[in-house]
């Protein structure tokens, strides 16, 4: 069956819109991907239909909301391959989802304990490491640098790892360079040392297959904004293991089996770590988003975005001085680039004036752009819905706004 993109684009209300006039080119997938009409409609149907709070209600319409809640915690455990819905906690994105690991399952590391991050990290698995460590200051942090590829060392990486690591911590995808990071590898060597890990899946769940089963993490995380799905909603897949003897991560409501002020117990799993009312209706809706990408096939999604990235790639080759940042041979749907000494702005600036909306600045990868001697980059991203006209369009608009900045 051949690539319906046409199709795909009429669920996407947004694609129809214009920016000054000209159609809407939206190649900022990387930092959130638009959002089909059934998720839309989900949504809708979650405030108009079923809305009231969850596990709290004997009522109708709180057991319904609850279903729709849980329902979605078993789609998620199916699609991630997960073995107990007890090890699916929803979290406001990937960003808390770290913050959760890092807090909780940090609290537990060893005095003098080691953790490895790499060069190429998104703030979201930098800062709470380094909250961590500001709490706990005998805590080291050790980070594996990239070659000019823009491919882990993973020598370097094997090599970091002693007696005193007790945590790994990396992307699954880079969010700047799109390598795709050799995680099963790195997860075996770091459990034959004994060490856990938590894959940062915010840039490969939209893009790639993951079953967490297969790659054995003992964490992943990831949003759901990113992958068609409601703002605000992140996934943290924990092993059921890890999560036990983890102490909660926020105290309140739901979170709780008894309250007393002589002492309190929690929870069983996963509610240990969803303290206060979650979006439920934005997790009843996710369903959707995860009908829409298996509509479709992550596999057919990939293959589509690479398709697009190659032929990009092939014709801004040909601009002269352009740099391009990630050239690793497995790569996710992501173009990080400069041309000359043309600020990277003033790329975006005049680019979103022909209707093109790219991402620029360091995408929230300081560490990576210092390491790469630079203060920022142009990103184009795609998703499922982008087109090779819309390719057409990028690159004329870059033919037609680089002589204006050179
Ligand atoms: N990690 C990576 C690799 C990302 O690309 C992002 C967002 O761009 C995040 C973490 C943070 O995601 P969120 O803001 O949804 O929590």
């Amino acid at each position: 069956m051949s690539y319906d993109v046409k199709g795909i684009r009429e669920k996407f209300p947004i694609l129809s819109r214009k920016i000054d006039g000209k159609p809407l080119i939206y190649l900022d997938n990387t930092a959130t991907s638009q959002t089909p009409q059934s998720v839309v409609d989900a949504i809708v149907s979650g405030y108009c239909d079923t809305k009231a709070n969850v596990h709290r209600g004997v009522h109708t319409l709180s057991q319904e909301a609850t279903e729709l809640q849980e329902e979605s915690r078993r789609r998620v455990r199916d699609y991630l391959g997960a073995s107990s819905v007890e090890e699916i906690i929803f979290t406001r994105g990937t960003t808390e989802s770290i913050n959760l690991v890092a807090s909780s399952f940090g609290s537990l590391f060893p005095q003098d304990g080691e953790i490895i991050l790499t060069v190429m990290e998104h703030h979201a698995n930098i800062v709470p490491w380094q909250l961590l460590q500001s709490r706990r200051p005998d805590l080291k942090i050790r980070v594996v640098d990239i070659n000019d590829r823009g491919e882990l060392l993973l020598d370097q990486y094997r090599s970091l790892f002693n007696e005193h690591t007790c945590m790994a911590s990396f992307c699954h995808v880079s969010n700047v360079l799109g390598t795709v990071n050799p995680v099963k590898e790195m997860i075996d060597y770091a459990h034959s040392k004994g060490v856990p890990v938590l894959v940062d899946g915010a840039q490969a769940v939209p893009h790639i297959h993951v079953n967490v089963a297969e790659l054995d993490c003992d964490f992943y995380a990831f949003s759901l904004h990113k992958m068609y799905g409601p703002t605000g909603i992140g996934v943290l897949y924990g092993k059921k293991e890890h999560l036990l003897r983890m102490p909660p991560y926020q105290g309140g409501g739901e979170m709780i089996a008894h309250v007393s002020f002589e002492g309190t117990t929690f929870a069983d799993l996963p509610f240990k770590f969803e303290a206060g009312t979650p979006d439920f209706v934005g997790i009843g809706a996710l369903p959707k988003a995860l009908d829409f990408i298996n509509e479709i096939g992550i596999e057919n999604i990939e293959e589509h975005e690479q398709e697009l990235m190659e032929y990009a790639e092939a014709k801004m080759r040909e601009i002269p001085g352009m740099r391009i940042f990630g050239n690793a041979p497995h790569k996710s749907a992501v173009i990080s680039f400069l041309v000359g000494d043309i600020h990277h702005y003033d790329m975006g600036m005049l680019l979103d004036k022909l209707g093109v909306e790219v991402r620029t600045g360091h995408h929230c990868a300081q560490p990576l752009m210092q390491r790469l001697g630079i203060s920022g980059t142009v990103r184009a991203s795609f998703a499922a819905y982008n087109t090779k006209d819309e390719v057409d369009a990028f690159i004329a608009a870059l033919h037609r706004i680089l002589p204006i900045l050179s």
